[in-house]
């Protein structure tokens, strides 16, 4: 499957001069999602996960298709003040100005091994701060899979400790 064709770019969105990459055109696609999941499943099938942990929003879209292929449980990553129970949260630098992203305190267990998953690897901000939080509870990162990955923002590497999956490239 060539994903890269099912993904639509637009330019100058949410700013200019960047060139976004829509996955809603590959979702609407039956095939290219099944696809997409059971390609990323196939990945996760030999590194023996016990919980797959997604950031909103389009992390769930991708994670908790993959834990129902994979048989494992789902844990949501969300900006702070949207989970009911206890949490652990940290914030974390954006292009411009701070966010936060929390866990339920009870999310994952203690040595559970832990996917992480999400549509977009860029700079690797979101992904170390879920990495972070998923340690932080006690969780091993079992790896992270991504539908995309810019490769030129070089975001592998700031978390150069953890195996890193991604079906498209740009
Ligand atoms: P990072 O933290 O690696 O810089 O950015 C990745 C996060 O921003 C992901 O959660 C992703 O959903 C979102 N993101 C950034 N750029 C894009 C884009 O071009 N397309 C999509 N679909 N998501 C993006």
């Amino acid at each position: 499957m060539d994903f890269k064709k099912a993904i639509r770019v637009i330019p100058d969105f949410p700013q200019e001069g960047v060139r976004f990459k829509d996955i809603t055109t590959l979702l609407k696609d039956g095939q290219a999602y099944k696809d997409m999941v059971d390609e990323m499943a196939e990945y996760a099938r030999s590194l023996k996960i016990d919980v797959i942990a997604g950031p909103e929003a389009r992390g769930f879209v991708i994670g908790a298709p993959l834990a129902y292929a994979l048989g494992v449980g789902f844990a949501p990553v969300r900006k702070s003040g949207k989970l009911p129970g206890e949490v652990v949260s940290l914030e974390y630098e954006l292009e411009y100005g701070k966010d936060q992203l929390a866990m339920h305190k009870d999310a994952i267990q203690p040595g559970q091994r832990v996917l992480i998953a999400d549509d977009l690897l860029a700079t690797g901000g979101t992904i170390e701060t879920t990495v972070n939080l998923v340690r932080q509870l006690g969780g091993e990162i079992a790896g992270a899979a991504f539908l995309i990955e810019l490769t030129y923002l070089k975001g592998r590497e700031k978390i150069s400790d953890v195996d890193v999956f991604s079906l498209v490239k740009y």
